[in-house]
């Protein structure tokens, strides 16, 4: 095994626990999580347990400061170093929706949202359910036949109207990048906001999240090697002090009385109830851990993993790759489907090779249909992967398909 490779594995409890072959390939569902956001989680909960924003006791107020650094570290994750710009939330889910009640009041009759073709159903029904309470007109973006966002077709629905672009940074079916700073700056154009789910992107390095041109960037803590539970959305700055509250409850007021209830000032203000402290602890842990890897060694290395990965489908004869063929612009996601075969059974009996992968629709049925199909395999990668692990799947496909087709 690659040395780089044992050092990063060394970083994660799953490895030393779970016994060979073990071929984890479904990180775009939920990668491992790392030792520090494991220990930040265990550490919270049994050594610095008590609620956060509201004692005045040393062991909260320890509590308190440590939820706050995890702010600041995932701030600085995203190349912001305004803090307030991260509210915390249950994940990209929970983030999306958020979006989706704290832009409705710019939606109604004679306004748009435009979404796109390739996006999670995360970034799809919460769009819906906006236009049905409000009135506002759905509007799709199509992608061409290898599930890439034509961009062109998507600013040609772009008018005075649309008041909300929502769109994924990276497919969790294809692994495609999109150009969202393109996107974003036609939505500018026109007046319209950019949300952007960022469930695959996160995982694969910093970036800077205002050079995107977005607005609200959604994402989840367990795809960026942190814990189940916690996630964030960031929301510039300027535009969060606009937003209304999505949950009303304790710790998102600044004075409530039955006359009427003032609301705290962001990110407060999107946090209501005590939120899932030991998570977010860990999902800063996990920003802090992702800083200190050289992310142009492990991107080269996703790359490399990721053409070994298509190429060896594409010599397999019963496979048909669902997306490119290449990895320009796109991440270690490669769906992917066995003739005769359903996308389960493949998944089951790849287990048996100690390989786990996805199959199913990966809720993005509408991208399904656009490949004419209901469900896929899907190999998802993350640092800790090697050619072992690309090749213990390719091998059991082989047999897979040479025993049971
Ligand atoms: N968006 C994308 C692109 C995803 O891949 C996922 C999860 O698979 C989600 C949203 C939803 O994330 P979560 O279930 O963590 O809220």
């Amino acid at each position: 095994m690659n040395s780089e490779v044992t050092e990063l594995r060394r970083a994660f409890p799953i490895f030393a626990a779970v016994p060979p072959p073990f071929h984890y390939l479904d990180n775009a569902a939920t990668a491992q999580i790392c030792h520090s956001a494991a220990e930040a989680l265990h550490a919270f909960e049994t050594r610095g347990r008590a609620n956060v924003k509201r004692g005045v006791y040393r062991l909260a107020d320890a509590a308190t400061a440590a939820f706050e650094e995890a702010r600041t570290a995932v701030a600085a994750y995203l190349g912001t170093d305004d803090p307030s710009e991260i509210a915390f939330t249950s994940g990209t889910t929970m983030g999306l929706n958020l979006a989706a009640h704290v832009l409705s009041p710019r939606l109604g009759p004679g306004r748009a949202i435009l979404v796109s073709e390739l996006e999670h159903h995360s970034n799809i029904v919460p769009w819906q359910m906006a236009a049905e309470r409000t009135g506002a007109e759905l509007r799709v973006a199509p992608v061409d036949e290898e599930g890439r966002l034509l961009v062109d077709r998507l600013e040609a629905l772009l008018d005075e109207r649309v008041a909300v672009v929502a769109i994924a940074h990276v497919s969790n079916v294809t692994g495609i990048l999109v150009d969202v700073a393109r996107v974003g700056a036609a939505a500018r154009a026109v007046g319209a906001l950019l949300v952007v789910d960022g469930a695959q992107r996160v995982p694969h390095g910093p970036f800077d999240v205002r050079a995107l041109g977005c607005d609200l960037y959604a994402f989840s803590g367990h795809k960026m090697f942190a814990a189940t539970g916690a996630g964030a959305i960031w929301i510039r700055r300027e535009l969060a002090e606009e937003l209304p509250p999505f949950l009303g409850g304790g710790e998102m007021i600044a004075r409530v009385s039955f006359a009427g209830t003032t609301y705290a000032r962001p990110p407060h203000r999107f946090e209501a109830g005590t939120p899932a402290i030991g998570p977010v602890l860990a999902l800063g842990a996990a920003a802090r851990w992702l800083l200190t890897l050289n992310w142009q060694t492990v991107r080269r290395r996703e790359e490399a993993l990721t053409a070994r990965l298509l190429d060896g489908l594409a010599a397999l004869p019963a496979i048909r790759i669902l997306g490119p063929r290449d990895i320009r612009d796109r991440f270690g996601i490669v769906a992917f489907e066995v003739a005769g075969l359903h996308a389960h059974d493949v998944c089951q009996l790849l287990d048996g090779f100690g390989v786990c992968t996805r199959g199913g629709h990966h809720c993005a049925q509408p991208l399904m249909d656009r490949f004419g199909t209901v469900a896929s395999v899907r190999a998802s990668l993350a640092p800790y992967n090697d050619e072992a692990d690309v090749d213990a799947l390719l091998t059991g496909l082989e047999v897979i398909s040479r025993k049971f087709r």
